[in-house]
């Protein structure tokens, strides 16, 4: 797996390319935008992380371009910009997901997983994981190619955790993305709702896919 790293902080660029290489990952660097896009549109990576504040070209213009010219490399923008409107342009220029700085590498490594695994094409249309296939735009999931039905609540639940598959999902952040609200001391909500879903998904076969992570939360994972 081939990923290009486009950052001018040299601190940050040097830490992230050694996690990655560790990790096995094969890893290009530049440190501004005009060598960032040059590489990113004439280069085969399997993901692209981008920093948006760049010198030279910015990371909007960068995916924006890669986008329009209909490059689907996946592309995870890296932003010291924790505001809601500056998240969204991102996302509708063209990037897959979004992590703020300053991040822990473990975050930023299941991040990489994730869009990995999701492959290119930003809408990520369908999620696979083991023998389960989540479609997202057609609300339609299968096991082991069996159909699955699920209410509309249990398919907001079950395609959150597959969309950020291997990653431990706090029940505050599940209630607060699939209910729009805060069950700061109910998340009672949440562990019934799983219980329901794990009726459907995992009970009628042999490998489980959600496991619960004592005092952290759910992931959806195949072990
Ligand atoms: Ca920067």
């Amino acid at each position: 797996m081939k990923i290009l790293v486009v950052e001018d902080e040299q601190k940050t660029l040097a830490h992230v390319r050694k996690g990655l290489v560790e990790n096995g990952f094969i890893v290009d660097v530049a440190d501004n935008g005009t060598d960032g896009f040059h590489f990113a549109s004439t280069g085969d990576y399997d993901l692209i992380m981008l920093d948006v504040v760049l010198p030279q070209v910015d990371g909007w213009t960068i995916v924006g371009a890669l986008r329009a010219s209909g490059k689907p490399t996946p592309v995870l923008f890296l932003t010291a910009r924790d505001s809601v409107p500056e998240r969204v342009k991102g996302l509708e220029l063209g990037a897959d997901d979004y992590l703020v700085k300053p991040f822990a590498f473990s975050e930023l490594l299941a991040r990489v997983r994730s869009l990995l695994r999701r492959g290119p094409g930003r809408s990520a249309e369908a999620v696979r994981v083991a023998d389960l296939e989540v479609d997202l735009s057609k609300q339609f999931v299968t096991r082991g190619g069996q159909r699955i039905e699920l209410t509309a609540k249990e398919f907001k639940l079950l395609a959150l955790l597959a969309r950020r598959a291997g990653e431990i999902l706090p029940r505050s952040l599940i209630a607060d993305q699939v209910w729009d609200m805060n069950f700061d001391s109910d998340t009672n909500v949440v562990d019934v709702a799983i219980r329901r879903l794990r009726g459907k998904i995992d009970d009628p076969f042999d490998s489980k896919l959600i496991h619960s992570v004592r005092g952290r939360g759910y992931v959806l994972e195949s072990r």
